[in-house]
């Protein structure tokens, strides 16, 4: 179907509410709304909108209204010129700060602000301190949100919720669940002069389409946020739609259900990008030798896997390179070394920034005199990690004492290695390969995994900067270099076939498109990603 920007209410112009004096205006039913010099734009008799930092609307009664988003709030000083006089409710579709800043500086008793069932932990004085400590916290994870207030509302109810209806007059309020921009974001509908209008924060853009999608990404390797969201289209979508009034972008006056319909649509092909990154290959792990006693696998004579993520190549002087240093394997490291004669290790190297591959740097070097080598794109983001915005960070930025070649060769002992940048999981990864007792082995860290492994890769997400032309950068290495083996983290040893990263080329397509269909660009480089520097 071709369907988007044709159907939808035109607006012409993209003024933002800092008019003093403003004054209504009727307009007639129309494909296209003419703003005017007006800050409120009539859609239907008494329901306004105002483009702030987020779309405003204004249902009025009289002189009384109920507000859906709020925005910056600066409006606020032109009600008299559309009639109103009393607020009675502000209700938030969710707790994303271009919703509600403008409530900071908002104290009305007269006024009430709700926002949904499950939002306390982002908008409320005891909620938002908390998520910010967990947020600017290190160890860093995955935050719960990525826009949230600097402080929490004076005063909120977080109490709209499915079967919870709000009387208002004579009006009857619903509420809808279209979690995705957060977990627990609604839709609010309203009967409004026989039309059926829902005002759906940022369930759907118009076009069928989701105003910054990574939002969605509710952690860096399952669909769960885009499940959710699909399931809350599909049910928004059950409804018949007369006006559809999302929180950013144009009003869809006609074929709304057309429009969230394609954006379920689209949706699902997001969840299934994030599936699996090479669909219908086979797995074949390389058999490892088990150590008794040990939480430790010998995998060549020279190499041994141990703990959760690492491995420990020995030299024939008896020195060990350790790859991947995470504290909790230190121990499993101190065990293996009395088992396999290795007095001291000399160096160590970490795929990518993520503190499970990386975190045990300043502690190897403490314990064992390891130097912390590092790829540049390693070296940037660990060196930098208390100014950064990235997920699983480690608790302290550690500066490198030697930098790698972004490509390039480098030698340890009797080993000679050759070293890429390998940005899929991340952008800040890298990938090195060495001939280790005749074998080729590719050690590479997250990026891909064997395809009964999580999704065939530790994930993909906006905010660990996946590129899905880094994902093709790395799938086109591995095909060339054609290594024997492929030693990844989470404890992976797997034998390389071509097939299984042509299949991933394939993929890297079919997920780049699934994501720019999405963006209201179209355009995932714009749309897609989220700030990197911490606020
Ligand atoms: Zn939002
Ligand atoms: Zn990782």
């Amino acid at each position: 179907m071709n369907w988007p920007e044709s159907m939808v209410y035109r607006v012409v112009s993209s003024v933002f509410c800092l008019l003093t004096a403003c004054s209504g205006t009727t307009v007639a039913e129309a494909d296209v709304v003419q703003p005017g010099k007006s800050c409120f734009e009539q859609l239907l008799p008494d329901l306004y909108r105002v483009m702030d930092t987020c779309n405003v609307y204004i249902l009025r009664d009289g002189e009384r209204a109920v507000v859906i988003d709020f925005g910056g709030g600066t409006w606020r000083n032109s009600l008299d010129s559309i009639g109103i006089r009393k607020i009675d409710y502000v209700l938030l579709t969710h707790h994303h700060r271009d919703q509600c800043e403008g409530l900071l500086s908002f104290d009305s008793p007269e006024t009430t602000v709700r926002a949904p069932r499950g939002e306390e932990g982002f908008l409320t004085a005891d909620g938002v301190p908390n998520y910010w400590k967990r947020r600017k916290a290190r160890p860093s994870g995955y935050p719960a949100s990525f826009s949230v207030l600097p402080r929490g509302l004076s005063s909120v109810k977080c109490d709209m919720s499915e079967g919870a209806d709000l009387f208002w007059g004579r009006h009857r309020i619903r509420f809808l669940p279209t979690p995705g921009h957060t977990a627990s974001a609604i839709t609010v509908m309203i009967t409004w002069n026989d039309r059926n209008v829902f005002f759906c924060g940022d369930a759907v853009h118009a076009g069928g389409r989701i105003w910054q999608p990574f939002h969605l990404e509710w952690d860096h390797w399952t669909p769960g946020g885009a499940q959710a969201a699909w399931y809350g289209l599909k049910r928004l979508g059950y409804c018949k739609i007369d006006l559809l009034c999302p929180s950013h972008g144009p009003v869809v006056a006609r074929g709304a259900n057309g429009c969230v319909e394609l954006a379920a649509k689209r949706v699902m092909a997001l969840i299934r990008a994030k599936g699996s990154v090479c669909e219908g290959e086979r797995d074949d792990n390389f058999p490892v030798e088990p150590m008794s006693g040990l939480n430790a696998r010998r995998v060549l004579p020279h190499l041994y896997q141990f703990g959760g993520n690492s491995f420990l190549l020995v030299s024939k002087t008896g020195d060990g390179f350790l790859v991947d240093p995470f504290k909790p394997n230190i121990p499993d490291l101190e065990a293996l070394m009395a088992e396999a004669g290795v007095k001291r290790v000399t160096a160590s190297i970490g795929s990518h920034f993520h503190y499970d591959h990386t975190d045990a740097y300043p502690l190897a070097k403490e314990k064992f005199g390891a130097e912390m080598w590092m790829h540049p794109r390693l070296a940037e983001v660990l060196g930098n990690s208390d100014k950064l915005d990235l997920p699983y960070l480690p608790a302290a930025p550690i500066m490198t004492d030697r930098v790698l070649p972004e490509t390039g060769e480098f030698d340890w002992n009797e080993y000679h290695f050759n070293i890429w940048p390998f940005p899929g999981q991340t952008r800040w990864h890298c990938a090195f390969m060495a001939t280790i007792d005749g074998q080729r082995v590719f050690f590479s860290g997250d990026t891909f995994q064997p395809p009964s492994r999580w999704n065939g890769t530790g994930g993909f997400c906006a905010y660990n900067d996946s590129r899905f032309d880094g994902f093709r950068e790395c799938a086109r290495l591995l095909l060339n270099v054609k290594p024997d083996l492929i030693a990844n983290g989470h404890q992976v040893i797997y034998r390389f076939h071509a097939s299984h990263y042509r299949r991933i080329l394939d993929w890297c397509d079919m997920a780049e498109k699934a994501v720019s269909d999405l963006c209201p660009s179209k355009d995932y480089r714009r749309d897609y990603y989220v700030s990197q520097l911490m606020e």
